[in-house]
């Protein structure tokens, strides 16, 4: 056995094994450590293995799946050897000392569920894979509890963008990738091939050219066929449920990377919930596609102007008729999780029950199909998911005529195939009842015959039907002749059998093991009709998705008042009565009202500098309109009174260091990382906050930093950006940058306290508030007292020797700077394209050395 286990062990790689034995998994050695630690189960030790004893634990099968979903969400991947044979069968091939033939059955992984308990269902659960080939680089995605597969071709920066996108549960790359730091499994490089990986394709979808899918790139077959790899090893060689790949590029969506995401909470807050998130407090979705999608949507906002009309107009139709709103999220919130439930039959692990769900699903989704096929002022986008809704009449017909109102999960114990679906298994059916009918005639007539009043027919699963009577009044049965086979004495009673028992209970059996066998060939069959229509199944999930997201933005745009926004194709960004919706709720609920504010960006107004006292809303400020440009491309109204912007195709959030000291990485390096970031690659559509950069270092350097950035996007990249500072000195560079302006939240002192009114208005903060915070934090007050003498200490200092920024008004230009810089490299250039490297003597080589020195 430990030779078996050992070869089993080296086949699962770095995954725990779960190895079966009778009713229990067990696990061994290191896997037995680690599981009875993450699982806070005993661990035993059994037998030897070199001389020491062999650590071991185990999980019970029934229970199994509770097991796994710690193991996997603890970040284990877990291998099920399963027997493959019964020990009867093992015994007749080797004998009486025989060792049942197990396999590894199945990889379970986090990227790679469909079981519904291990899955959340409100979230996609993504496995992702990179692949590269000729310089180019690839994603692709697979959600296999739904058959979700898409590809997308990336520029090899934003490939961790696109990761940070789709938040994946596992991310797999070629073992020799320059990505694999952002994988967390490393697969071997030939599963990577692309020649290989589309082959794998061509195989999975049963096609001979990958053309009717879209021109796959190289570097998409190598991620595609990666994938498909992926998903046969774990599934062990069987062929994953995947519908036809869809194919985009990165630049299809809003580029927002990581550190934006985090910043931004735009799917999960800060703590990594999706509690406090914008998806939280947008989502009013009713079911778990819709939950899905629209976290996929605001994780993807669109470039696509006509795509984002084209949802607008859905959930404008819905915001405006909230009748017509009612009825269709009572409708969607009645329906099963048919994409999920399709997921799990294809997978091969589907159950009476899902079966039941596509049914009711899909009757639910033709009838809600009717009724919106039916509305007036349809938007286009309905005249689309409509049709997609109806059509599956004769499957419904079918697991309508065939399967009991509310089927079990458990197929095993049968009863789920409806009665007059066959007239076999009814009669199955029938003779098994009749046979239960005359046990307990039977039951009666051998009490009448012992005068045994308490005389029971009983069923277990050791002897099956048999008598029961108290042990008191077992004698008369012991007798020889009394039609009375002894079986079993237990304390209380005495168990026996008799002639006439056997023969009905073998009937009431045999007819009871051949309705269980019909019953499950009918399951299979079912099964497989569903399944050759699984792609038309799958389209009408997306469309109940799409239409829930629909109708859930509508719900919130009513509830919050909020406005469709006007996209146009210049670069403005006007917002009448902005509001930040997660803090808005939270200001609501501890009894206060949320201040809304105007922001308005333009080509003469494009950088916003935004002064003011700590706490005074600037973060909150700058949040909000970033995530109302979110909102608006994924096609949602947005928390403002009026709202009109260009499309936005980056985004960019950055947060000064010290808000971020949970990170436990040297923050201020961190912040200089990602700030070189947006220096590197905001074009004039992108839109970028900054919030305190510079705050991370001490003040001189932390200044000439926020300085020298805000510069640079003024002069070079050009974007729309709101950048909050309490660097009061850099209000003097309005007066060099013609498109910038100066804000401030405004605040008041107010009988020696200070009163934030969270207010945007124009203009520099006249003062510094900071004495006046500390106040409102606590400072004791002879603290205060002594700060308020330093602070005016200081303040005539400054007044005398222009303070911080004395010295600044000399500073060239930026872009004189700029062209300097230009001009040395232009020199630079011309000197070397001069030079004819063969005619130079060594001196001469010395001399040209020294002169391009002196150039650059
Ligand atoms: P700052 O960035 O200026 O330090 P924040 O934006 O973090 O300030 O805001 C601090 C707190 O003020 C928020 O947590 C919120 O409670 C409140 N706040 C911010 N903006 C508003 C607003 N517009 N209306 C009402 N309260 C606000």
């Amino acid at each position: 056995m430990m030779s078996q286990y050992l070869a089993l062990k080296a086949e699962a790689e770095d995954c725990l094994l779960f190895y079966r034995m009778g009713d229990f998994f067990e696990l061994f050695f290191d896997d037995a450590k680690i599981a009875s630690a993450c699982l806070d189960i005993a661990l035993t030790a059994r037998g030897e293995h070199e001389g020491t004893r062999i650590p071991m634990c185990g999980v019970p099968v029934h229970a199994m799946e509770g097991y796994l979903a710690r193991l996997i969400k603890a970040g284990h991947r877990v291998a099920i050897a399963e027997q493959t044979e019964t020990p009867e069968a093992a015994r007749k091939r080797m004998g009486s000392k025989a060792l049942v033939n197990r396999a590894i059955v199945r990889v379970v992984t986090a990227g790679t569920l469909t079981e519904e308990t291990l899955l959340d269902s409100r979230s996609a659960n993504w496995c992702v894979v990179i692949g590269e080939a000729g310089g180019q680089v690839a994603i692709a995605c697979a959600d296999i509890s739904t058959g979700r597969f898409d590809v997308v071709e990336s520029d090899p920066d934003r490939v961790g963008a696109e990761i940070a996108r789709l938040s994946p549960a596992e991310t797999i790359a070629s073992d020799a990738t320059g990505f694999a730091d952002l994988a967390n499994v490393l697969r071997p490089r030939a599963d990577f091939d692309s020649a290989g990986g589309e082959e794998r394709l061509k195989r999975l979808f049963g096609v001979a050219t990958l053309d009717g899918f879209g021109s796959f790139s190289r570097a998409a077959l190598a991620a595609a066929g990666g994938l498909v790899a992926y998903l046969e090893h774990t599934a062990k060689g069987s062929l994953p449920f995947l519908r036809p790949p869809s194919l985009s590029q990165t630049d299809a969506a809003m580029a927002i990377d990581a550190a934006t995401r985090e910043s931004l909470e735009l799917t999960t807050s800060t703590a990594g919930a999706r509690k406090g998130s914008l998806l939280d407090s947008v989502d009013r979705t009713v079911t778990g596609a819709g939950a899905r999608l629209l976290g996929a949507d605001i994780a993807a906002p669109l470039m696509d102007r006509r795509a984002i009309e084209a949802r607008l107009d859905l959930v404008r139709r819905f915001h405006d008729d909230s009748g017509l709103r009612e009825s269709v999220r009572a409708a969607l919130r009645a329906l099963p999780d048919i994409g999920r439930a399709l997921g799990r039959l294809a997978a091969g692990r589907g159950s009476p029950r899902d079966l039941g769900q596509l049914r009711d699903g899909l009757d639910g989704a033709w009838r809600l199909g009717e009724r919106l096929g039916a509305i007036a002022d349809k938007p286009a986008l309905l005249d689309d998911l409509a049709p997609m809704l109806r059509g599956h009449g004769a499957l419904i017909d079918l697991l309508t005529r065939a399967l009991v109102p509310e089927p079990p999960v458990d197929a095993a114990q049968g009863g789920y195939i409806a009665e007059g679906y066959d007239a076999a298994l009814d009669d199955l059916r029938d003779s098994g009842a009749g046979g239960r009918r005359a046990i307990a005639a039977l039951e009666a007539e051998y009490r009448a015959r012992t005068g045994i009043g308490a005389l029971k027919i009983r069923h277990n699963g050791v002897l099956g039907y048999h008598i029961e009577v108290p042990a008191r009044a077992a004698d008369a049965l012991m007798a020889q002749d009394s039609g009375f086979t002894h079986r079993q004495t237990l304390a209380g009673v005495v168990r026996f059998n008799a002639p006439e028992l056997h023969d009905v209970a073998l009937r009431v059996t045999q007819a009871g093991a051949h309705a269980l066998a019909a019953e499950a060939a009918h399951l299979e069959d079912l099964t497989v009709t569903a399944l050759d229509r699984r792609e038309p199944i799958a389209a009408t999930a997306d469309a109940l998705a799409r239409i829930d997201v629909a109708a859930g933005l509508a719900e919130r745009a009513a509830e919050g008042g909020w406005a469709r926004p006007t996209l146009v194709d210049h670069g403005c960004f006007e917002i009448e009565g902005g509001r930040h919706p997660v803090v808005e709720d939270a200001v609501a609920r501890s009894g206060g009202r949320f201040v809304a504010n105007d922001c308005t960006l333009s080509e003469s107004s494009r950088l916003w500098l935004v002064t003011g006292p700590n706490m005074g809303g600037k973060s909150t400020f700058l949040r909000q309109n970033a995530l109302i440009a979110v909102l608006a491309q994924a096609g949602s109204y947005v928390p403002a009174t009026r709202a009109t912007l260009g499309l936005v195709d980056r985004l960019f959030s950055r947060v000064g260091a010290s808000d971020n000291l949970a990170r436990g990485r040297s923050t201020f390096m961190v912040e200089m990382v990602e700030t070189a970031a947006i220096l590197a690659q905001a074009t004039p559509r992108s839109f970028v906050i900054l919030d305190e950069v510079g705050r991370g270092t001490s003040t001189y350097d932390g200044l000439a930093i926020a300085w020298a950035v805000v510069e640079a996007i003024h002069e070079d990249n050009r974007c729309r950006c709101l950048f909050a500072t309490h660097y009061h000195e850099l209000t003097r560079l309005a007066e060099r940058c013609e498109a910038l302006t100066l804000h401030h939240v405004r605040a008041r002192e107010w009988k020696g306290d200070l009163v934030l009114l969270h207010e945007v208005a124009d203009g520099p903060a006249d003062r510094s508030f900071g004495i006046a915070v500390a106040r409102l934090a606590g400072l004791p007050p002879a603290t205060l007292k002594r700060a308020k003498a330093v602070l005016d200490k200081l303040e005539a200092g400054r007044a005398k020797t222009g303070g911080l920024a004395a010295g600044l008004d000399d500073l060239p230009l930026f872009a004189a700077v700029a062209e300097q810089e230009a001009a040395a490299v232009d020199a630079l250039r011309d000197a070397l394209d001069g030079l004819d490297l063969d005619a130079l003597s060594p001196r001469e080589a010395l001399d040209t050395l020294y002169r391009l020195k002196a150039l650059a």
